[in-house]
């Protein structure tokens, strides 16, 4: 498994990254036994990072993250996240994420977490973020409790301004680079190499859409989204191809990207992903899935705060 650095952090994490959010039973049912077959089997092919937080299931992720990772926690860099505790539940204070991590903590059965990151940062006012929280979380890094920080969210221009006027460590943006979007191309790329900022591409199959079941019915997006992904299944699948499959070749393509996060919870699933990254791209398919997705639709949707609506517009 090829290893990246986490932009000038001391962090070397594999190319292809474990998601733990179906573990919180978010894309459906997942059963404990094999959330463990698909820590193991990951960490036996060399996939060392691992990401999680306490929204996941509130709280039931990072549960099972702790237990699956018990007698292997020095072989892994463990990411988890502060400021969001559930759909309607963001907590962006000093106070709240003192407390969370030393609870995020407990669960994950660690003294420490490689990157803690401000989940969702659209969903507080910028000024809490960089007067606040992100100080907040430089004085865990302070106590050895957090190695590095960094910050999420959905709106890349949001991400970018908060980066350039508080130093992070790490920015993962979601949704933004794979076969239907490729925003951060223009909108996050260049600005994270210049500024040696990691950068972490989640959601490779836009959280469900590029997959042979489709999203799920919490996705945030339109229904000509939902359908682009169908076409494009349908398109690969006339190569005998799996969408996803060549979604994850497409996505972590991306050498500038640190990490490609994907959400797993079986070992099949992982092994089935492993054998995606082995296998090169085949172009004409990838043209053919293109073609079938094709443009004119809305491939974003809006998400986060009123009052952070003039910091999500893009830059370019
Ligand atoms: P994803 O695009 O990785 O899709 C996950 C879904 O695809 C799950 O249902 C999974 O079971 C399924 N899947 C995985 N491999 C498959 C395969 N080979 N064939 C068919 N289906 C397959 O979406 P995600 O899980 O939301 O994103 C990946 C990870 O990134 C998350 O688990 C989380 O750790 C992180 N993330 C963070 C944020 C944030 O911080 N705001 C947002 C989104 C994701």
């Amino acid at each position: 498994m090829q290893r990246r650095r986490l932009g000038k952090t001391a962090l070397e994490i594999s190319a292809l990254g474990f998601g733990t959010s179906p573990f919180g039973n978010v894309f459906g049912h997942t059963e404990p036994h094999d959330n463990q077959g698909a820590v193991d089997t990951a960490i036996d092919a060399g996939i060392n990072f691992f990401d999680v937080s306490p929204y996941y299931g509130l709280t039931l992720a990072e549960e099972r993250l702790g237990r699956t990772l018990e007698g292997n926690r020095a072989k892994v860099v463990l990411a988890t996240k502060c400021g969001r505790y559930g759909v309607e539940e963001f907590d962006f204070s000093a106070k709240r994420i003192k407390r969370e991590m030393e609870a995020s903590l407990r669960r994950l059965r660690t003294d420490y977490v490689d990157l803690l990151q401000a989940h969702d940062i659209e969903f507080a006012s910028f000024d809490q973020i960089i007067h606040e929280a992100l100080p907040a979380m430089r004085e865990l890094q302070a106590e050895g409790k957090a190695r590095y920080i960094g910050i999420t969210g959905y709106p890349v221009g949001m991400l970018r301004r908060v980066a350039e006027h508080v130093e992070v460590d790490s920015i993962l943006s979601y949704c933004r680079y794979n076969l239907i979007n490729t925003d951060i191309d223009a909108e996050l790329v260049p600005f994270a190499e210049t500024r040696q900022i990691g950068l972490i591409n989640a959601s490779p199959l836009m959280m469900g859409v590029l997959t042979d079941c489709g999203a799920p019915a919490w996705h945030p997006g339109s229904e000509d989204l939902k359908d682009a992904g169908r076409r494009a299944a349908t398109a690969a699948e006339r190569h005998g191809v799996n969408i996803s499959a060549l979604a994850l070749q497409f996505a972590i393509a991306r050498p500038t990207v640190a990490s490609t996060l994907v959400g797993m919870a079986t070992a099949d699933q992982v092994k089935e992903n492993l054998r995606s990254i082995e296998t090169k791209i085949n172009s004409t398919v990838l043209a053919d899935v293109q073609t079938a997705i094709g443009n004119g639709f809305a491939t974003t949707w809006t998400t986060g705060l009123q009052e952070n609506a003039d910091l999500v517009e893009k830059f370019y």
